[in-house]
């Protein structure tokens, strides 16, 4: 029989204890969301901090073979937020002290669009006096282009490997230079080098994945040294090619159980990282969100896109909240905040510790 609570104290988890965690059923698993409930206390903080969401366009270049906004699903409106709008949805937030906003879009590299980011970000740090934080979630970029961006203010990115490993993530994308594995790892490094806190993150129940790969993707993580992280279950979508293997798929209840244990593991592994309960958590268990911060997840990102657009941003089907304005989402998350034992930290940037102690150990 598998002593757990000897696993759950240890200071370092191997591979083999990692598994023995993921594979937890769903009684055992309720030590190891207290474990995780715990060191979050211990390294963070009960607290969790929002980033209102701004979904600025669903316009994209790529393909991923799991994605409702692929470019080659035509089965859906595509949009761009307007300057005015964004501006509007970022007051919004820094006027109801959420304190950070997420941009966050479909992936375009052309030079339009990076000029068009620069600027954004050039008109929000003078709105806001610079007090909002600004996180992006923009693709794949140029060194050159996260450096520009870094320097004008953007403090963190969100770049998601998806999967760790190599083959999974051919099979879940083209096979073609714009969805090159390599390429995916190398931005994540460029980040770094301009100076984020580098945030990354994987689907959970995806076609062809077995446990074995959660595992890596731990390991990724920590090895990686990440600063945030953003995971959440895989939700089918049907106008996706993957969608022909959703009989393959563990059900849903199963995929969102296996991503509690991943939030739980990770925040016992690296103990001063930002992660996120991810709006895929909601959408899979109606306290999906509660769920993820009692078991280690610290923030949240409220939606402040203009709900007239909300409906077209959909990566997944039954995305919760696309009939709601930014109001209508302040209302009920602060009392799901509380449900889970945190407080919300109004004001605060709520920067990772982790990059904090990382840039002292680099000093
Ligand atoms: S996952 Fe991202 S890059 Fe891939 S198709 Fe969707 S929006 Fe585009």
């Amino acid at each position: 029989m598998i002593n757990y609570n000897e696993i759950l104290e240890k200071d370092e988890l191997g591979r083999d204890e990692i598994r023995e965690l993921l594979a937890m059923s769903f009684e055992d698993a309720k030590q190891l969301f207290k474990k995780a409930n715990e060191v979050k206390e211990k390294y963070v903080d009960k607290k969790t901090y929002f980033r209102g969401l701004v979904e600025l366009s669903n316009y994209c270049a790529k393909n991923c073979l799991y994605c409702g906004i692929r470019k080659d699903n035509h089965d859906l409106v595509r949009y761009i937020v307007s300057d005015e709008d964004v501006l509007k949805s970022v007051r919004f937030a820094w006027e109801n002290n959420y304190a950070s906003v997420v941009i966050q879009s479909g992936e375009l590299q052309s030079p339009a669009f990076t000029k068009r980011i620069s600027s954004l970000i050039a008109q929000i740090m003078e709105m806001t006096k610079g007090e909002i934080g600004i996180t992006l979630s923009l693709g794949e970029q140029t060194l050159d282009v996260y450096k520009e961006w870094r320097e004008l203010g953007a403090r963190r990115y969100l770049l998601r490997i998806e999967t760790s490993n190599r083959q999974l993530y051919a099979k879940l994308h083209p096979n073609d230079e714009l969805h090159d594995y390599d390429r995916r790892l190398q931005a994540l490094r460029d980040l770094r080098e301009a100076g984020f806190q580098v945030g990354t993150g994987v689907m959970i129940g995806v076609p062809f994945q077995i446990l074995e790969h959660l595992v890596d993707d731990i390991i990724f993580m920590r090895d990686f040294d990440i600063d945030m992280c953003g995971m959440g279950p895989y939700i089918e979508h049907r106008s996706t090619p993957l969608f022909k293997f959703s009989g393959s798929l563990l059900p849903l209840e199963e995929r969102f159980f296996l991503t509690l244990k991943m939030i739980a593991v990770l925040r016992i592994i690296m103990k001063d990282i930002n992660i996120a309960a991810s709006t895929a958590m909601q959408a899979s268990d109606k306290l999906g969100r509660e769920k993820a911060l009692y078991a280690g997840a610290n923030i949240i990102m409220p939606n402040i896109t203009p709900g007239v657009y909300r409906d077209f941003y959909k990566l997944y089907e039954n995305k919760p909240c696309t009939d709601e304005q930014a109001e209508d989402c302040l209302n009920c998350i602060e009392a799901r905040v509380t449900l889970a034992g945190d407080s919300v930290g109004w004001g605060e940037h709520g920067d990772s510790p982790h990059f904090k102690n990382r840039m002292n150990s680099d000093n």
